[in-house]
């Protein structure tokens, strides 16, 4: 009560423990604070603190290698301060304060910067060099920039007249100002097959994936972090059950950058929030780790954000929006469930960064859902597949089948597909549309034809059929499965999916050919080169010399 002069979405200190919240209602001369922490034990009476700011992150060196709770309260910290139980209230600062980090400039005195621009750098890790960029709202000319060794609050430079920081703050729920959104056409790449071949996402696009327990979710999300190309990840773990995070948040650290052998940390941000943490923090937690991830796009960095899981996130609005006695819309979820869940998925992009020297960066977001029984007609994952363009519908049954990624290659999909079109043909091969849409055809129609081999038998089939579902197991079997575990199928570079592909697909059209001038079936599945198409996913990436010769062998072999 009395809190007229308080602003929608202020941060507050509520009691005398001093527990954070943050307004989210306001009706004359009372507020409705929601309060990020255990309310228990809490009464009438008690005090309200104002502190005249919005639920903010602090950006500056430091990010990377952390660990952060919803509202970016370090881990490590907590723990520190307060042993095995976390007390309440407690207060921990988002960046180390007494850290010294070397600030190399690359502006000078005098020059005129407007926002966005870089005035230096710091090799915050060894994989990732953190720009030091004049803060959004700032702009004119540099004085007193100098190299040096600086803790996040000692001023770099004034810049306007204004100090400039090596830290910078940004109130979560509003994206971060960009220069201009381009269209994106460079493909994610991810090194998994079943994804770059025929459910591509790109640098600054949406995907989601629905989560059913043991299909490989948390496999495949590691797979993206380890070998995808992008320069930063962030992932924010939402409302999943304690152990389940705990599995991520140790296996996380032990994961190496395969080109460089460091620790994947080195570029990574890791926000964790448990189930049985207060399920307002998990609302805010999304807004906290996409706002650091827009930030390292606006160092013209290519992040990936993986938010798991989004459903969780919608679950606390719900709750959120149940006790502000709000009209539940479907399934209790609030009416701007829709809304709020496309104005996540829009801060993706691939855009121009502010500042002078247009560069570029991208934020690709990758939004695990759990709909509960699987049922994807449930509003969260519909809302969800309105606004992103890539569904990787992830099946229980083929992992109970050990078919890994557990991607369902009928269910799936891309609407990215025209935008790279002429980065694949480039990057991949001429003709890799074609090839694609190929290789898809031939397990589509083995769909179709396995009903009536479940009811006939396969000797029913024509041989040109017997065929079709014969390159269609080794589609599934040698190119769609890709084991995350061995140290060579575990990564595919475009060229070697390329050779890969076309391999299948070459073999399969010389059969028909084949069969069409009346060979026997037999004949051409015995032949000796289809050997060689199996063992096509563990030749290494040393020795794609050896595939890019495979589909002229192929093709000599039937001449012979
Ligand atoms: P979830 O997180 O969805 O519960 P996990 O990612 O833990 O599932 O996967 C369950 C198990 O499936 C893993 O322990 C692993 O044995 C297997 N698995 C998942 N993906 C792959 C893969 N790409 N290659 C090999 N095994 C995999």
């Amino acid at each position: 009560d009395g809190m007229r002069d308080a602003k929608m979405y202020e941060v507050v200190r509520v009691s005398d423990k001093k527990l954070v919240g943050e307004i989210i209602q306001l009706k004359g001369n009372t507020a409705s604070i929601q309060v990020y922490e255990d309310t228990a034990g809490l009464g009438p009476e008690e005090p309200v603190f104002q502190t005249g700011e919005s639920l903010a992150v602090e950006l500056g060196p430091g990010l990377l290698t952390s660990f952060y709770d919803g509202i970016q309260r370090p881990l490590a910290a907590i723990a520190a301060q307060s042993g095995t139980y976390i007390t309440r209230g407690i207060e921990v600062k988002a960046l180390d304060e007494e850290k010294k980090w070397d600030f190399k400039a690359t502006a000078k005195d005098g020059d005129e910067v407007a926002t966005g621009d870089i005035l230096g750098e710091v090799p915050e890790t060894k994989l990732i060099n953190h720009k030091i960029m004049v803060p959004p709202g700032i702009a004119g000319k540099v004085e007193g920039l100098k190299s040096g060794s600086f803790t996040v609050n000692e001023a770099i430079a004034k810049v306007g007249g204004k100090n400039v920081y090596l830290k910078q703050t940004w109130p979560v729920r509003e994206p971060r100002p960009v220069a201009s959104k381009l269209v994106a056409t460079e493909p994610l790449v991810t090194g998994q097959r079943t994804i770059d071949t025929f459910f591509p996402v790109v640098k600054g696009g949406a995907a989601s994936i629905p989560g059913p327990f043991g299909a490989g979710k948390t496999v495949g999300q590691q797979q993206i972090a380890k070998w995808s190309d992008a320069d930063v990840i962030v992932y924010v773990g939402c409302g999943e059950r304690g152990n389940e995070m705990t599995d991520v948040l140790t296996e996380f650290p032990e994961l190496k950058d395969p080109k460089t052998g460091l620790p994947l940390m080195e570029r990574t941000v890791m926000i964790a929030n448990t189930s049985n943490m207060p399920v307002a923090a998990r609302e805010a937690s999304v807004y906290t780790g996409i706002t650091i991830a827009e930030y390292f796009r606006d160092m013209g960095y290519k992040v990936a954000l993986m938010a798991d899981s989004t459903s969780r996130w919608a679950e606390a609005m719900r709750e959120i929006s149940g006790r502000l006695e709000e009209m539940p819309g479907e399934e209790g979820y609030p009416a701007y469930l829709g809304s709020r869940t496309a104005s996540f998925y829009e801060r993706a992009g691939h855009i121009q960064c502010m500042g002078t020297d247009k560069r570029t960066g991208s934020l690709t977001v990758i939004g695990a859902v759990s709909p509960p029984g699987g049922d994807l007609s449930e509003p969260v994952t519909q809302n969800t597949l309105r606004v992103t363009k890539v569904f990787w519908g992830l099946e229980a049954k083929l992992a109970n089948q050990r078919h890994f990624p557990a991607i369902d290659w009928l269910k799936s999909y891309s609407l990215y597909m025209d935008n790279i079109e002429d980065y694949v043909r480039k990057n991949n091969g001429p003709d890799w549309p074609e090839l694609r849409v190929q290789a898809m055809e031939i397990l589509q129609q083995e769909a179709k034809l396995e009903e009536i081999v479940r009811l006939v038998g396969v000797e029913a089939l024509s041989p040109k059929e017997q065929l079709l579902l014969d390159t269609a197991k080794t589609l599934r079997e040698d190119y769609l499965q890709q084991d995350a575990f061995d140290e060579v199928d575990t990564y595919s570079s475009p060229k070697k999916m390329y050779w890969m592909l076309k391999s299948i697909v070459t073999f399969h059209l010389e059969a028909t050919a084949a069969i069409d001038a009346g060979k026997e079936l037999e004949e051409i599945t015995g032949l000796q080169v289809k050997q060689e198409l199996p063992v096509a996913r563990l030749v290494s990436e040393k020795e794609l010399s050896k595939l890019e010769k495979l589909p002229d062998k192929i093709k000599l072999a039937f001449r012979n």
